[in-house]
């Protein structure tokens, strides 16, 4: 059983994010979305409100599964039997950030990390953005995924 794990913070989950989740789908069995828990951040929605909406709009989705989780991305990849770290790259900053994320992750633990590029129409599209947005008013139907009846 091939698993992924896709961590972020997902505060909130956007397009962007649905695309690197649409994406990893095929190549792995499994995706665990796990949602950092991080109390030096400051947040927009708790981490139960990101589990639950992230959880509804897979809820037809039997191969993904949302948690929440408060250690290394490491030890939630052991927790979770994943061989795999799921992420996507927007920009030469991302970049150097992963790299050096994947490079101490497959040190700690053995686990690889698969990075795919953004698609051109989302590589605009962050959380923090998106939380200006939410703090100014504006709608961010565009750039949030809305779940399916
Ligand atoms: P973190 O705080 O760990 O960076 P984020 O929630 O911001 O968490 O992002 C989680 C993952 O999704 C990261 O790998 C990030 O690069 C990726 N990501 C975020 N926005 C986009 C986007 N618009 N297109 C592709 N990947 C994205």
């Amino acid at each position: 059983m091939k698993t992924a794990i896709f961590p972020g913070s997902f505060d909130p989950f956007t397009v962007g994010h649905a695309s690197i989740v649409a994406r990893g789908l095929p190549l792995f069995d499994r995706i665990v979305i796990g949602v950092g828990i991080n109390d030096n951040k400051r947040s927009l929605y708790t981490p139960e409100q990101r589990v639950a909406r992230i959880a509804a709009l897979y809820h037809n989705e039997p191969r993904i599964r949302v948690v929440a989780y408060n250690d290394l991305t490491i030890d939630l990849a052991h927790r979770e039997q994943a061989g795999f770290i799921l992420r996507g790259l927007r920009s030469v900053k991302d970049f150097e950030y992963e790299r050096d994320i994947a490079a101490m992750n497959s040190r700690l633990g053995g686990v690889e990390t698969v990075l795919l590029f953004t698609e051109a129409q989302y590589a605009h599209i962050s959380s923090s953005v998106v939380r200006e947005l939410i703090a100014f008013g504006k709608d961010v139907s565009d750039f949030v995924p809305q779940p399916q009846p």
